[in-house]
């Protein structure tokens, strides 16, 4: 059960917010889910008659960057989001109690709402020698996070090390380590990739499931749709340059002070789904390529393997060929298309000789039917002639038909003549 006995805007307006910032934000939540603006009301009705939902956040193998980019989000504050949004029960980070308490804390939250509280979980899975290598309270993390998804209303996974491993899965890492998915392959989720999670994308997602009671549409690993269904080349302020052929070269070069594009200095935005350019990070300011560099494509699966070596245009390996790049099929294609040049060229020069020596052939053989001497003058030929009857004819007293050959031209009156140049 959630608890209902504390409205959602009336905590919000205790905490301070005035209505116009309150409504202003659900305005802005709505944009972030790509939601038509006359929505905006819904949104807000919905999230003011929102009861607080606990949430429990974990974090396992973990930098500390999702929880970072939490507490460091405005509008609404993080203080706001952690006492008024959500009840933050349990999160290692900004809990007083610690040790043993902690775990009670956590455990308290799951008896006392079961299938009422909302897990959020931050960092990576260890599954190798038995989950060893991330422990808390003596117990394994992998445990804890089947244990809790598994009685939690919702979870989400927030971060690219909680939604497949991210960087504790690259190769070699010896811990196994995995995201959520995973772990509890049957938990009704949603996976929020990024290095680090992009903090309007969670609001937007809770904000999602108060009005609309689920989870947003995803796609088949979990990514919601509105912030993960275009791709970051297609958003970028910096497309116009990539298709006038403007890139940067160098690091620190003109075309870099310029302001051109990074896809020559390694950038990923092309192979990356993501609403950075238009969600930014850092209250809206900025993000990598605005800052100057290129997208490492940390929402993509497999990244960081996948997306390595960041400053190298193209060099993962494809989905379909593990050992050939792009640059390799591109070369590939153009060698193609000029050694078939080269071949029609030379088959239609073949075909062109062909033509003329059958021709030249058939001259003879007329002339010894009696058809055309070579030597008769323009004109000569206005009489009807018979042509032999084809060797392969099936009928050989078959009467052959005359026929007509052209007569010569006949002279042009120079006063008949339609040329209108002519007058
Ligand atoms: S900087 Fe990256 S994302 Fe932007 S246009 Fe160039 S290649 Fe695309």
């Amino acid at each position: 059960m959630i608890r209902l006995d504390d409205g959602l805007y009336a905590a919000i307006l205790r905490r301070g917010m005035s209505r116009r910032s309150f409504i202003k934000f659900c305005a802005a939540m709505t944009a972030v889910l790509a939601l038509p603006a006359t929505y905006a009301p819904r949104v807000a009705a919905a999230v003011a008659a929102a009861p607080r939902i606990p949430v429990i956040w974990l974090r396992g193998q973990d930098c500390g960057g999702d929880s970072a980019a939490f507490l460091g989000a405005s509008n609404p504050t993080a203080a706001e989001l952690v006492l008024d949004l959500l009840s933050v029960d349990y999160d290692e980070m900004i809990m007083a109690p610690s040790g043993a308490a902690a775990e009670r804390s956590r455990m308290d939250t799951q008896e006392k709402y079961p299938n009422g509280y909302i897990a959020v979980v931050e960092g990576g899975i260890p599954t190798a020698d038995d989950g060893v290598y991330c422990t808390v309270g003596g117990r394994a993390f992998r445990d804890i996070v089947r244990e809790v998804c598994d009685g939690a209303l919702a979870t989400i996974a927030v971060g690219s090390c909680a939604s497949d491993g991210g960087s504790p899965a690259a190769a070699g890492g010896p811990t196994g380590a995995v995201g959520v998915p995973q772990v509890v392959p049957n938990a009704l989720m949603v996976s929020l990739p990024g290095c680090p999670v992009n903090v309007k994308n969670l609001t937007a997602t809770i904000i999602h499931y108060l009005t609309f009671n689920q989870l947003p549409v995803t796609d088949s690993r979990h990514r919601p749709l509105f912030a993960y269904g275009g791709l970051i080349h297609n958003q970028c302020e910096r497309r116009a340059h990539f298709e006038f052929g403007e890139f940067v070269l160098s690091w620190g070069d003109e075309a870099s002070q310029k302001g051109w594009c990074l896809y020559k200095m390694g950038c990923k935005g092309p192979e990356t789904s993501a609403n950075c350019p238009t969600a930014r990070y850092a209250d809206g300011t900025s993000w990598p390529v605005k800052a100057g560099h290129g997208c490492v494509g940390c929402t993509m699966p497999g990244f960081w393997d996948a997306m390595s070596p960041f400053y190298r245009r193209l060099p993962s390996p494809l989905p379909f060929s593990p050992t050939v790049s792009a640059d390799q099929i591109g070369q590939a294609l153009v060698g193609g298309v000029a050694g078939l040049t080269v071949v029609h060229a030379t088959a239609s020069y073949v075909r062109q000789r062909r033509i003329g020596a059958e021709e030249r052939r058939e001259v003879p053989v007329a002339v010894a039917d009696g058809a055309l001497p070579p030597s008769a003058p323009p004109g000569a030929a206005t009489e009807p002639v018979e042509r032999p009857v084809p060797a392969d004819s099936s009928d050989p007293t078959a009467a052959t038909e005359p026929i007509e050959l052209p007569g010569p031209a006949e002279p042009v009156d120079p006063a008949d003549s339609s040329d209108p140049e002519a007058d």
